[in-house]
């Protein structure tokens, strides 16, 4: 079709849906990111994913009950919102004729390029992921999937470098997100959140900061829709560094860097790369999705700050965790770096830059599923004895936790347990 006069037209293809292009979340909206022709496209039906309320996660933020948004890509095929952007890298992998891909990973991008592989199979894949560093949720997702692991002594800014190199070499085809065709996937995920508020803009998106390749998707989503009369607003966007890895945080906000119009002070940057080098500075945080130092889109997320009139915060990994304990109780759950969106929604309300009234949409990044040792380290913890790991993060107290409760194998004391809830 040509492309629509109204973001509504999209909505017909809702009574399509054995249709796979028009199921698909991304591909439903292809007019808007129009790079292959409809035989080309490589989709297992990605983007199924949903817009919810919460009103337990709204009072934990400290907005009106029906102004928190929880938008779920954890529902996606390998559980994050990778999907979406990866359905279009492995359509522009297969129309380039690629016998292999390979991405670095903190393990959702890996998950998420393994299970294209094994359905299209059309290319191999290769995955570097540093060492120790995967949550054994995302690692299992990509050695079930048949893709080639490699495992290197580093970080993830270490196997992105590598990675790099040796698809330059090799001629391999690069699936991170430095693809520009992962971020034409990832704009999808502002379609749906407008098609989930009845095509209304919020006030505020707010998302993790990791790679900046979300962020800087839905700058560009937003740039788009308003160049093309599809929206008459651009919601303000803020994106959420974890605070051991908060390389755009200090940039942008203490350092003031801008995008101006594009010729932003490179020396400002790369002497603040330089500086890290020298002080081998590594990222650290137990939201493990977002513990990159070195943003391979750092440049394009300061264009979408720009186009969104956007801001950027820093949390740590307590207010992560204490934030992933109330999206738990309150609604479907997400993994550690995903509830920096929500810890980052409570955190501007407090700095009084989100209003009580405002309409806050937080990007639920990954499924709770991914990362469960976090989750059980978190709920398993008492004053007395808390998980080492979660203390070298600087996480000393557990408000939220709810741990199994241990009580013999005897029908009276079972019954008294209950009772006393
Ligand atoms: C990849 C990832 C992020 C970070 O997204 P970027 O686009 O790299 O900023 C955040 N959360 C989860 C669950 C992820 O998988």
């Amino acid at each position: 079709m040509p492309l629509p006069q109204s973001l509504r037209d999209f909505e017909k293809r809702w009574s399509h849906r054995n249709r796979p292009l028009d199921f698909s979340g991304v591909w439903r909206f292809r007019e808007l990111l129009p790079f292959a022709s409809d035989e080309q496209i490589v989709t297992i039906g990605e983007g199924q994913t949903m817009l919810k309320t919460s009103q337990p996660v709204a009072r934990y933020v400290g907005v009106n009950d029906d102004g928190l948004f929880l938008q779920y890509e954890g529902l996606n095929p390998s559980g994050s919102f990778k999907d979406n952007g990866m359905t279009a890298a492995s359509t522009h992998a297969t129309m380039v004729g690629a016998k292999v891909a390979a991405c670095a990973s903190t393990g959702n991008t890996s998950a998420s390029l393994a299970v294209y592989a094994s359905v299209a199979q059309k290319f191999k894949v290769v995955v570097f992921v540093g060492s120790g560093k995967i949550a054994f949720g995302k690692l299992s997702q990509a050695l079930d999937y048949g893709a080639k692991t490699i495992q290197i002594q580093g970080d993830f800014d270490d196997a992105l470098a590598r990675v790099r190199e040796v698809c330059q070499t090799e001629g391999i085809y690069l699936c991170n997100s430095v693809n520009p065709f992962r971020l034409e996937g990832q704009k999808s995920i502002m379609y749906r959140v407008l098609e989930g508020l009845d095509w209304q803009v919020p006030d505020w998106i707010v998302v993790p900061g990791g790679n900046l390749g979300n962020s800087s998707a839905f700058g560009k989503a937003f740039m788009e829709l308003k160049a093309l009369g599809l929206i008459d607003r651009i919601p303000r966007l803020a994106i959420i560094n974890a605070q051991g890895a908060n390389t755009l945080y200090q940039l942008y906000e203490k350092e003031g860097l801008r995008w101006n119009g594009g010729r932003y002070d490179r020396d400002r940057s790369s002497d603040f790369f330089t500086k890290m080098d020298q002080e081998d500075r590594r990222a650290s945080t137990l939201a493990s999705a977002i513990e990159i130092n070195r943003p391979v889109n750092f440049s394009k997320s300061l264009r979408a700050l720009d186009v969104c009139d956007g801001i950027v915060r820093e949390v740590s990994d307590q207010e992560i965790l204490d934030a992933k304990a109330q999206v738990g109780a309150g609604g479907l759950g997400c993994e550690p770096a995903s509830a920096a969106s929500v810890a980052g929604a409570r955190l501007l309300k407090e700095e009084g830059v989100i209003a009580a009234g405002d309409r806050v949409v937080c990007i639920l990044t990954g499924h709770q599923l991914k990362d469960p040792n976090a989750t059980v380290a978190y709920h398993s913890a008492t004053d007395e004895h808390l998980d080492e790991k979660l203390m070298n993060h600087g996480v000393n107290k557990t408000p939220f936790s709810n741990g199994p409760i241990v009580v013999e194998n005897d029908l009276d004391k079972i019954i008294n347990v209950i009772r006393s809830f």
